[in-house]
């Protein structure tokens, strides 16, 4: 019988991860342990994954949504993983617990890749890794079987500063990624900052001007080798576009939770700004 790290490789092969490794949960930070408690897990391995999801449709020069919502949803992607791994591991191991978490997770995701050896903590906020920057999405196995582990004092970046250089909300305007989300009615201000803007949905500039990604993109190494995330790309979208969408391709982007209406009225702000011009 396979062991569970020969499993494991062998998934992660398939499914063309090449990010992940193992730490103990004891070394982890506990965000939200009632998400373990359910599931009666209080001590173990996490094997914590980094997922590239930057493609070339994510370079094109009209795309006007951060780059992770370029593909469908990632929840997706993890939901698919797991449910096709979980099983597998289930069925090997029936005496152990098995349990898959992506963003809603009870442990804190950057302090444990960091700690797994993923990369480094950006002044961003944000996981780099070598490979892909911080262009990857964050997902975790967490098992009550011991494996074979190695953690790392977490690092953080050479702070050179180009991030908070960049970022306009520094200058006491909100946030430009909290503003493609915010519901409802916009003061004047906002209106004029998001029209000014160009992004339909969520910012990308302290990811852009991070010298770790010029690094990457120079290299071609961002691209992520997950099918998933070049599937269906829409790196730009227009109030036809929204409106020819169905329902249910509309369920399938990051931003549906916001709902048509506010992307709606994002759109409205730009392509009035455009047609002004
Ligand atoms: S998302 Fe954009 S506006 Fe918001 S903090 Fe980051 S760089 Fe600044
Ligand atoms: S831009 Fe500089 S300070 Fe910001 S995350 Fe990248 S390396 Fe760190």
């Amino acid at each position: 019988m396979k062991d569970m790290l020969e499993i494991l490789l062998d998934f992660f092969k398939k499914y063309r991860i090449d990010c992940f490794s193992s730490l103990p949960l004891g070394a982890c930070r506990l965000k939200k342990p009632y998400l373990l408690e359910r599931d009666g897990i209080t001590d173990g391995t996490v094997i914590v994954m980094a997922i590239p999801y930057y493609t070339t449709a994510c370079a094109a020069k009209e795309r006007n949504l951060s780059a992770y919502a370029v593909a469908r949803d990632y929840h997706l992607f993890f939901r698919r993983l797991f449910d096709d791994l979980l099983p597998i591991l289930q069925k090997s191991f029936p005496q152990n617990k098995f349990v898959g978490f992506a963003d809603h997770s009870p442990i804190d995701e950057i302090h444990a890749a960091a700690t797994a050896g993923l990369g480094v903590i950006g002044k961003n906020g944000l996981l780099i890794t070598p490979r892909y920057s911080s262009y990857v999405f964050l997902g975790e196995l967490i098992t009550d079987r011991k494996l074979p582990t190695e953690t790392y004092e977490p690092r953080t970046c050479e702070n050179c500063g180009a991030c908070l250089a960049a970022c306009p909300a520094k200058s006491g305007n909100l946030c430009l990624s909290a503003l493609t989300q915010k519901k409802g009615l916009l003061t004047d201000e906002e209106k004029e900052h998001l029209a000014a803007f160009g992004s339909v949905w969520g910012c990308d500039l302290c990811q852009e001007v991070c010298p770790h990604t010029k690094k990457v993109l120079e290299s071609g190494s961002i691209f992520s080798p997950i099918p998933f995330f070049a599937e269906q790309p829409l790196p730009h979208l227009s109030t036809e576009i929204l409106n020819e969408m169905s329902d249910e391709s509309f369920r399938q982007r990051a931003y549906a939770w916001r709902g048509r209406e506010t992307i709606a009225r994002n759109l409205a702000l730009l392509e009035k700004g455009e047609s002004s011009c």
